[in-house]
């Protein structure tokens, strides 16, 4: 017995990491999970912090990685990211989560997205009479949301001189979370210019999911080197409350990424890259040039067929509060 335990003793000390700094916390003490590899065949780990329990993609990506994984094939290179059906159906989730918001405030409220994105998601709330303001990196997307009318647009990051008068009702952050660089920071400013009782509204990959427990390093969600750290949701709710924002509602279950998580990670598994079936659809023609066109037609159709299959599985996977991405939505506290 104590030689099993000294053996484990072993293997735990071969996996902690001391150079790494949490992307979260910034703490140098982590554990390796498991390895995973960005679209380009850079190699990474997936460490646990060992203080705040934040999960992060080790080492951190250097900024020419990120510059290559942000460049014009991550946004779209035509007139919209994906193609014009694929857009059709987005915009009905985008659409979708506007009417989730409007439960909460009513025009003429003020929302901030960061990240926002092509705007399209703000464009429904300005239509209802919201007031919209958007902030989103340069590049086709921010060109995009320029072009929606009403939206008030910020280029670049958020920074706390941003909005030093302005005080909004609600602010979403839509799969952004989890790309900042700063995200305490970004808390930070937050809680700042949120007014009291106003919402924070964000959806991220859900690392406790049992798709991510699944498939590990291939998992589709995990998205290296552009997602930098992943919160379980307790892990979230706590951290958040550090900046006074309580949980009020939280949602497991998304048709738009769930089973979609699924099923891209299963063709993860069997092909030797990653994300063919997912940058085939967003039109990366750099990433499956040469890739064999007959594949990716197979890929489609597994996609397609296979869609209402995945879709339960996902629901049941939501039932149990493991989905693949979760939507949560905070409370700024009133004094
Ligand atoms: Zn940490």
């Amino acid at each position: 017995m104590e030689t099993l335990g000294n053996q484990r003793a072993v293997v735990v000390k071969e996996r902690i990491d001391n150079i790494n700094p949490c992307a979260y916390c910034g703490t140098r003490q982590s554990l390796r999970l498991y390895p995973t590899y960005s679209i380009s065949g850079d190699n990474f780990y997936i460490n646990r912090c060992l203080d705040c329990r934040a999960v992060f993609l080790s080492p951190r990506p250097t900024q020419k990685q990120l510059d290559q994984a942000y460049d014009d094939s991550y946004y779209g290179e035509g007139e919209a990211k994906f193609s014009a059906c694929i857009e059709k159906v987005l915009d009905y989730f985008r659409s979708a989560r506007a009417r989730r918001i409007s439960r909460y405030i009513s025009p003429p409220a003020k929302i901030l997205d960061i990240g926002c994105g092509n705007g399209r998601f703000l464009g429904y709330l300005i239509n209802q009479g919201f007031e919209g303001y958007g902030i989103e990196l340069p590049g086709k997307a921010a060109q995009r949301a320029g072009q929606i009318p009403g939206l008030k647009l910020k280029v670049g990051r958020l920074t706390t001189e941003d909005f030093g008068e302005i005080f909004f009702d609600a602010i979403c952050m839509w799969h952004v979370f989890e790309h900042l660089t700063e995200p305490k920071k970004t808390l930070k400013v937050i809680q700042n210019i949120l007014k009291p009782g106003g919402y924070l509204m964000m959806s991220l990959p859900n690392i406790d999911s049992l798709q991510s427990r699944l498939f590990r390093g291939k998992w589709l969600h995990l998205d290296p080197p552009k997602h930098l750290f992943f919160l379980g949701a307790s892990d979230l709710i706590s951290a958040t409350k550090e900046f006074g924002l309580e949980l009020i509602k939280q949602r497991y279950f998304s048709l738009e990424q769930n089973p979609f998580g699924i099923q891209q990670s299963i063709l993860n598994c069997l092909l030797s890259r990653r994300e063919v079936l997912f940058e085939a659809l967003k039109g990366n023609d750099t990433y499956i040039k040469g890739y064999p066109r007959c594949s990716i037609t197979l890929q489609k159709m597994f996609y397609l067929s296979s869609f209402p299959i995945f879709a339960f599985v996902a629901a049941l996977e939501a039932i149990l509060r493991r989905g693949g991405t979760m939507e949560l939505i905070f409370r700024k506290e009133e004094t």
